[in-house]
């Protein structure tokens, strides 16, 4: 059985203070056990976090992070140092960085590698446009997205790998992927997996799927038998609603 996992994507949200006072009070609410929790934050407020959820039963992750360990890259901070930090999560591929920041398939894949060697869960992000999805390209092109992503990635390794399902034009926008359509998805990304690997690694790996995300259809998406957990923006920045995630996916 894979255990689900709901993660928070707080994107370019709160201050220091902001994400200090979440987390404090983060630690004083009792989270379902039965289900892996984490909260991917800047590179600014990290140090903080990770020192600040010691000894608590969540995670701390990162949003991106450069597959160099180190050098001239002005501006960006690796994988490397994040494993030092005790991050235990990096968000890869993110749309919004593939759209905004030219992030490509081949970044993805060394980032991926690098997060495995430095034993931080690489959380790899595909999903497609509205027009793509509106022109039946969809499946390709998240097929595509897959099998490059998990390029030189080993079996053992594998199964480490976590990967959300994010449509485009289901991200912050309130419109939600139904949890058919969802679940289609990850299954299809399962069965993806299944054919680059076996089935062992294809049933082992966590997909979860990320688009308006909130307590109210937590339950629907988890309820799916391929849906794995959420990767949440909006609703993981108040505390109430990110714990209610956690208990809607226990
Ligand atoms: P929203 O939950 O705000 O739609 O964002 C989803 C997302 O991009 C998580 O990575």
């Amino acid at each position: 059985m894979r255990t689900p996992i709901i993660l928070g994507n707080w994107k370019m949200h709160k201050t220091l203070g902001e994400a200090v006072e979440f987390i404090d009070e983060l630690k004083t609410r009792e989270l379902p056990e039965s289900v892996e929790a984490g909260i991917c934050a800047p590179f600014i407020h990290l140090s903080d976090l990770v020192s600040g959820s010691k000894e608590t039963s969540f995670g701390i992750g990162a949003e991106n992070g450069h597959y160099e360990d180190s050098g001239a890259f002005t501006g960006e901070v690796s994988i490397a140092s994040l494993a030092d930090l005790g991050v235990n999560y990096v968000i890869i591929g993110h749309s919004e960085r593939r759209q905004y920041f030219a992030e490509t398939d081949e970044a993805v894949n060394k980032k991926i590698l690098k997060a495995l060697e430095k034993d931080v869960v690489p959380v790899v992000c595909v999903g497609e446009s509205l027009e793509e999805r509106e022109d039946g390209s969809y499946e390709s092109l998240i097929k595509s997205q897959i099998e490059k992503a998990f390029a030189n990635v080993t079996e053992e390794e594998a199964s480490r790998v976590v990967v959300a399902y994010e449509p485009i034009w289901a991200i912050g926008t309130g419109r939600s992927a139904t949890s058919k359509d969802a679940n289609d998805m990850c299954k299809f990304i399962r069965e993806t997996l299944h054919s680059l690997y076996n089935e062992s690694v294809a049933e082992a790996v966590r997909i979860q799927y990320g688009g308006s995300v909130k307590p109210e259809n937590i339950k629907e998406y988890m309820a799916e038998k391929d849906i794995d957990g959420a990767l949440v923006g909006g609703a993981s920045l108040e505390v109430d609603h990110f714990v209610a995630l956690l208990e809607g996916a226990k």
